[in-house]
């Protein structure tokens, strides 16, 4: 088993490793959460197995803490444990001037309280606006919207493999990561 690093991987929910709609689409869902019909991200056992071998991890979402919780569990593969699993109770809400509407923000200062440097996390997020404030730390991805055919995460792992042992993640130029993993 390969050592895992001194880093936090801060995974958001929706449209990052699932996606949940209450109109369902044209494929049966995965499974069914209240009045949801919930679709994994290819691929995501397999990635959430992989890549706790090499980070600690934790979700963090800003949908309510109970879906959070219940839908965390029943995607959670038995070999995995999470070292934080936090809902909207622990996001910031923010105004947004521009648009005139108030978004939840994730701001990481709360999860250094629990031991880690910020040049220790990352976050990944398919809405730049929730992780605006630690910009640095963030690693965007594709949103994910029931397309069987995505393969996001098998390129997220590689990516951040890449980080595993860089001593400041907020150093790092992020953006564009996609495009260099596809020409690898
Ligand atoms: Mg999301």
């Amino acid at each position: 088993m390969p050592d895992k690093s001194d880093k936090l991987l801060v995974l958001d929910l929706d449209e990052t490793l699932i996606h949940a709609t209450s109109s369902p689409l044209a494929v049966p869902p995965d499974f069914q959460f209240d009045l949801y019909h919930v679709y994994r991200r290819p691929g995501l056992e397999q990635f959430l197995l992989n890549i706790s071998q090499h980070f600690t991890l934790g979700v963090w979402s800003s949908a309510s803490d109970e879906y959070v919780e219940e839908i965390v569990k029943t995607i959670t593969p038995d070999a995995i444990e999470w070292f934080i699993v936090w809902g909207r109770s622990r996001c910031t809400i923010k105004r947004d001037y521009t648009l005139d509407n108030y978004y939840f923000e994730k701001k990481l200062e709360k999860v250094k309280n629990k031991g880690f440097k910020l040049e220790q996390i990352i976050i990944v997020d398919d809405s730049p606006e929730k992780a605006r404030s630690n910009y640095g730390n963030a690693v965007y991805i594709e949103p994910f919207e029931g397309n069987r055919e995505d393969e996001e995460l098998r390129y997220l792992h590689d990516y951040l493999l890449t980080l595993k042992e860089v001593s400041n993640i907020r150093a790092v130029e992020k953006r564009g990561w996609r495009n260099r993993m596809l020409n690898c």
